[in-house]
């Protein structure tokens, strides 16, 4: 009953392929055109136009999900890949020893490091390096998470922030003051000296739990 057919157009200039001058444009007129006839298969039947129907009717009696975006804000999922953070150990000095293994690791070329040495003036990190420059540019990031693998120290972490969007490309490069986390209870804005006594493998293995009072004599 729905059985249908088509027409495939072979024009005879594919026909005339041989020849070595190709008719010009202008020499063609629809009745040049060859048609061949081509089968499209059996017809689904009226059965299956209906089971087709019950698909979108099925959903009618379904919960909606529309969010009254930007009012509503549904939660993301919790490895929801979103902005990156640049984190900071327990008494606030900064988890990023500048090495650029995010950079390396990041296939869109999205990342842009430069290392500096800590000195005892000038610490801010525990060990030898931190990070001076630390760039994102939101306009290569595909959000794949393949730096925040790379990263050594667990110094680059992915927020479930996904408000990126913005009115000129400039505001979309992300310097590090923008991913730099916020300084939370017990920890000292750097540059201060480590906790007393310790190296930076205690850092690393989590032993700082939060600062000492003898290390805000720089700030
Ligand atoms: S999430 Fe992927 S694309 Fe974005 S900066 Fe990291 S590695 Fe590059
Ligand atoms: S964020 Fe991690 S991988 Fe990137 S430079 Fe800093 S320490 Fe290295």
């Amino acid at each position: 009953m729905f059985q249908t057919s088509t027409f495939h157009k072979v024009s005879k200039e594919a026909i005339m392929s041989e020849q070595l001058e190709p008719l010009k444009k202008s020499e063609i007129s629809v009745n040049d055109i060859a048609y061949s006839k081509m089968e499209t298969g059996e017809s689904v039947g009226l059965l299956g136009h209906l089971k087709g129907f019950l698909v979108p009717f099925s959903k009618i009696f379904k919960k909606t999900l529309t969010v009254e975006y930007p009012e509503v804000k549904a939660p993301t999922a919790e490895r929801f890949h979103g902005r990156h953070q640049l984190n900071r150990h327990p008494d606030g000095l900064e988890k990023c020893i500048g090495c650029e293994l995010c950079a390396w690791a990041c296939p869109a070329d999205a990342i842009y490091v430069e290392g500096e040495t800590n000195t005892e003036e000038n610490r801010m990190s525990p060990g030898e390096r931190y990070g001076k420059v630390y760039q994102i540019n939101y306009l290569r990031c595909v959000f794949c998470g393949l730096c925040i693998e790379a990263c050594p120290t667990r110094a680059l972490t992915m927020t479930n922030e996904y408000e990126l969007a913005d009115d000129t490309r400039a505001k979309l490069i992300f310097e590090k003051q923008d991913l730099l986390a916020p300084l939370r209870q017990g920890m000292l804005m750097p540059p201060h000296p480590m906790y007393p006594n310790t190296t930076d493998t205690n850092y690393y293995k989590n032993e700082i739990k939060s600062s000492h009072p003898s290390q805000e004599v720089n700030n």
